[in-house]
């Protein structure tokens, strides 16, 4: 059985995996599909403190995992979840078909893309409609063309910005006439010479006159209701994130919206289980608060398997 099992492999459960396994407890590590999660899909962090001239994501979800695995930590790669069964201890959870019980278990499940929900936008995903920059830019497809990148967060500017790198044009189509990134963020995307706000504005269709290929996007005014369209490559969707908490529904204690509500500390309601991350914050979702949030969590997993071991 193991002592500590963590799901999920972004800043949160990696930083729980370096604090659990320098207390010798050997954790055992599910990455899930996309290992580094969210972090891997950012290009460069620039406010993680102690890299003072930026740090590309990927290396920082290296470094964290070389870090745990130099302590002890087990890593499941690919590792997906299916089911948990938490109702009495040991804690059960079913990953790629086989069962592993555990003492603990700390859910940094993290949070996926939020979609617009639009038909258009679920049958041209891959063939144009993306939700990461990073990942997708450079395809040959998006050269030199006019994209789209649709919200008005950090995200969105942050997409905005490196897709200049690739993009004849960049349109940032945003629902309200202000951005909620943060100020220098915001003004670095709008003095940008390819980046040209559309304001009050929705993504209402997305168009493929040539079959499976995005040729433009269709937008209404939100304030006039006029209804315009935008030739473009490709749309960029970066309007938020949504918690993979689904598995734990019923379960384990959360809003309305599917972040898990701690008890106490990172503590959860079911005994033995702790959170941390973006799959519990809806306020700071910063990898530096994600890391904060899993070292405290190891640390209350810790504690309680010492209390149960006297
Ligand atoms: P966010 O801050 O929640 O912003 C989401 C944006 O999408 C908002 O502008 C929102 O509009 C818009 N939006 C939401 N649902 C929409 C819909 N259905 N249709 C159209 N627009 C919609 O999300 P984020 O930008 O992904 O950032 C998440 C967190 O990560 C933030 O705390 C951010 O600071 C952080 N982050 C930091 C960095 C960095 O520092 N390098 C980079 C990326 C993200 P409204 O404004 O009208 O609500």
């Amino acid at each position: 059985m193991e002592k500590v099992v963590i799901i999920g492999s972004g800043c949160a459960g990696l930083t729980s995996a370096i604090y659990t396994a320098r207390a010798n407890l050997e954790p055992l590590v599910l990455t899930g599909a996309m290992p580094g999660g969210l972090l891997t899909t950012t290009s460069i962090v620039e406010n993680f403190p102690g890299f003072s001239k930026g740090i590309d994501g990927t290396e920082v979800r290296v470094e964290m995992q070389q870090q745990a695995e130099r302590f002890g930590a087990k890593i499941q790669f690919g590792s997906t979840v299916e089911s948990i069964d938490f109702s009495d201890q040991p804690l059960k959870i079913s990953v790629d078909g086989n069962a592993v019980e555990a003492q603990t278990v700390i859910i940094a499940s993290g949070a996926g893309h939020r979609h617009l929900g639009l038909p258009s936008e679920a049958k041209l995903e891959r063939k144009g409609v993306t939700y990461c920059a990073t990942c997708d830019g450079a395809l040959p497809a998006f050269r030199d063309q006019p994209l789209v990148v649709v919200g008005g967060g950090d995200s969105a500017c942050e997409e905005a910005t490196y897709l200049t790198r690739f993009a004849s044009k960049v349109y940032l189509v945003h629902r309200r006439d202000q951005l909620r990134a943060s100020k220098i963020m915001a003004e670095r995307t709008l003095s940008h010479e390819k980046i040209e706000p559309v304001w009050d504005s929705e993504v209402i269709d997305v168009m493929d006159i040539e079959q499976d290929k995005v040729t433009g996007v269709k937008i209404r005014n939100n304030k006039t209701n006029k209804e315009t369209t935008i030739d473009c490559a490709g749309l960029f969707i970066a309007i938020g994130h949504v918690p993979n908490t689904q598995l734990f529904k019923g379960i384990v204690d959360m809003d309305d919206e599917g972040y898990i509500l701690p008890k106490k500390g990172q503590e959860t309601n079911v005994s033995g289980v702790y959170v941390a991350g973006d799959c519990s914050d809806r306020v700071y979702r910063q990898a530096i608060t994600a890391a904060g949030q899993g070292c405290a969590a190891a640390i209350d997993a810790e504690r309680y398997l010492a209390s149960i071991a006297q």
